[in-house]
């Protein structure tokens, strides 16, 4: 069997998977959901001329001369808390207390803060007094946030593909999208296999270990978006995988995720299941760790089968299912953020594209990367320690202290 590059793997799999349906769901349930369509302003925002401060709002011109030593006495003829519609003009010689974000009065251009008056008393339920002395001069459209100033109506604001942030909400919000076209959360049946897994909580047995992949696999699957559906552990057996296979497809999960029964060994039935109701490849890919990875489909349902592995099937996961899960959850581009650290000490490599854990910190403005343990593909400690992958190209068998290198944060 030859060896498949990390990006030939990738992009097999890539091709496989087409986003799923949309959903139109209230606002408040959208966090970190995928926009199925682009969304365009339906309003300006701000919705109208208001003050940024509490002042009193005034002629820019009235105030020219204004300072501590030679005040400007203005008159004040309204009073304009938050949420109220003013209902005067201001003329020259005259002025309007105001609240943040209250609407500017007709005839005023500009705010100037009560600390710049005489009355800086900023408790609204306080009648605003009859005359305020000005100690500064304002600009025009000083402490004023025009209307339009931060979006236009009709411009595109979040665009389809976009995973939806806490601040994207509040923009949508602003804009009374009250409910939002958004793509269904893919659903991924995750499984363990072998008989040596235990729970977490069952007694150790001589020669079992705990599952730990299925904790590891389905917090990075949720943190990535998708809805989680956990079948638990198959043992080595035909019907034990067959059953929680079945019960994935039962489920109408969108990607089926094992661990673990990849690599050619005796007690792998997860290949014979599986081609019994789809097919399965199994590949060699050129990278570290993480060679063998199996990739197919079971009644329709595509399927990844990630190494046992733990520290295996995180890189697994992080090198082939966040992109398909990308492409599965409709989002627009699921590249990772690729940033240059330095090496800090020289590191070793097979010749395959390899992920290692490092931590990274900042020594003197510069990112510096240390490698966080052993590399084993067993030693999950050491992924614990990492803050990052450091991604040592193909065909490189060592890299010198201080060599730039392409990392992933964690
Ligand atoms: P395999 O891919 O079945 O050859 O397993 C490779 C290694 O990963 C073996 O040491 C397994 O015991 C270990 N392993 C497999 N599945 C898990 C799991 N769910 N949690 C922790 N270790 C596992
Ligand atoms: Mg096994």
């Amino acid at each position: 069997m030859s060896l498949l590059s990390v990006a030939e793997a990738r992009e097999r799999i890539l091709s496989y998977f087409e986003p799923v349906a949309a959903e139109t769901l209230p606002l408040a349930e959208c966090a970190g959901r995928v926009l199925a369509g682009d969304v365009t302003a339906s309003t300006e925002l701000p919705l109208f001329d208001n003050s940024s401060m509490d002042g009193f709002a005034l002629h820019a011109a009235d105030s020219a001369a204004a300072s501590p030593e030679a005040p400007r006495r203005l008159r004040v003829v309204a009073d304009i808390p938050a949420g109220a519609q003013p209902t005067v003009s201001i003329a020259a010689g005259e002025a309007a207390r105001i609240m943040t974000g209250a609407p500017l009065p007709d005839g005023a251009d500009a705010v100037l803060p009560v600390e710049d008056t005489d009355f800086q008393n900023r408790v609204a339920g306080l009648p605003a007094p009859e005359h305020v002395r000005i100690f500064k001069a304002a600009r025009p459209g000083e402490n004023v946030r025009p209307r339009g100033m931060d979006v236009h109506t009709g411009e595109v604001i979040l665009r389809a593909g976009h995973a939806l942030k806490p601040q994207d909400l509040g923009v949508l919000a602003m804009l009374g999208e009250a409910r939002v076209n958004v793509h269904h959360k893919p659903r991924v049946a995750l499984l363990s296999s072998g008989d040596e897994l235990l729970a977490v909580d069952a007694p150790l047995e001589s020669g079992k270990i705990r599952d730990s992949n299925s904790y590891t696999l389905a917090a990075l699957l949720e943190g990535a978006g998708a809805e989680v559906l956990r079948l638990g552990v198959a043992a080595d057996r035909r019907e034990a995988v067959e059953a929680l296979l079945e019960k994935a497809a039962a489920l109408q999960a969108d990607l089926i995720l094992s661990s673990a029964g990849v690599s050619v060994g005796a007690f792998d039935f997860v290949k014979e299941v599986v081609e019994a109701r789809g097919r399965l490849d199994f590949w060699r890919v050129n990278m570290r760790p993480g060679k063998p990875l199996a990739f197919g489909e079971y009644r329709g349902i595509p399927f990844i089968g990630l190494p046992g592995n733990p520290v295996s099937a995180f890189v697994g996961f992080e090198v082939f299912v966040r992109p398909a899960l990308g492409r599965l959850g409709g989002l627009k581009t699921a590249e990772r953020l690729t940033v240059r650290v330095r090496l800090g000490e020289a590191v070793e490599s097979d010749g395959r594209e390899s992920y290692l854990r490092a931590e990274v910190r900042e020594e003197a403005g510069v990112l510096v990367a240390r490698l966080s343990g052993h590399q084993g593909s067993g030693n999950l400690l050491s992924l614990v320690r990492a803050n990052a992958l450091l991604i040592i190209p193909a065909g490189v068998k060592s890299a010198p202290a201080y060599q730039e290198v392409d990392a992933w944060m964690l």
